[in-house]
């Protein structure tokens, strides 16, 4: 038996779930064209569940999502995966932890990606879904393994979900792919909030001790219990 025929179940519930997610790109205005992707990581397997590369968003399907291996290689489907696969699986390689991942170029942040400056935690949103500052991660050629090293080496250790890469755009993670879509919500939200602020005056910081109680606080205690 096959390992792709081992996990049909799996593969057709996350077939359906990344599929889904992209409708929240183009409507939070995170995307253009086809840009951006989502993609899962298949629990237990070395395989994840992405985007097939240079299709439209209104003609996803749960069919034409791509399964590959986590070295970027396609174990089903019809369609090349997303470009971005070898970074999204350099990820998957390396943090464990990580069950989704999302990339977009969402203009606000892409503004700041692009000064390679990183957003201040002047917001209580920011604290409560990014624990400090959202990050900035090396200029990185596409391609290779250099934009997954750079996500890695930024997001390694940080309790931010989401790392702004240099001249480029947004990658976001979580422990599932809706989690990874969230961060990838926020943090348009909190670079054009703080944009905004910026054009008024100063922001004020948070005192570190209180970004780290909101941060606590909205981990281990906010929502439906
Ligand atoms: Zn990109």
């Amino acid at each position: 038996m096959s390992v792709v025929a081992e996990v049909a179940g799996t593969l057709t519930r996350l077939r359906a779930e990344v599929s889904a997610l992209h409708a929240h790109l183009p409507a939070y205005g995170l995307v253009v064209w086809t840009a951006g992707n989502v993609s899962a990581r298949v629990p237990g397997h070395d395989l994840m569940v992405i985007k097939p590369s240079g299709v439209h968003y209104a003609e996803l399907t749960p069919e034409n999502m791509v399964v590959c291996d986590l070295d970027g290689r396609v174990v089903e489907g019809e369609h090349a995966p997303s470009s971005d696969t070898e970074a999204q699986a350099y990820v998957y390689r390396k943090m464990p932890e990580v069950g989704g991942v999302v990339h977009t170029h969402s203009p606000y942040a892409v503004a700041w990606a692009a000064r390679a400056e990183p957003i201040p935690c002047v917001t209580t949103m920011c604290a409560d879904e990014f624990g400090g500052p959202i990050p900035v991660g090396p200029f990185a050629m596409i391609g290779d393994d250099s934009i997954g090293r750079g996500i890695v080496e930024t997001l390694r250790g940080s309790r931010s979900p989401a790392v702004l890469m240099q001249n480029h755009g947004v990658f976001s993670i979580g422990p599932t792919a809706e989690s990874a879509v969230k961060a990838a919500v926020m943090c348009e939200d909190v670079a054009r909030t703080v944009h905004l602020a910026q054009q008024l005056g100063r922001p004020v910081p948070i005192e570190q001790a209180s970004v780290d109680r909101l941060f606590d606080r909205y981990q281990n205690v906010y929502g439906q219990r």
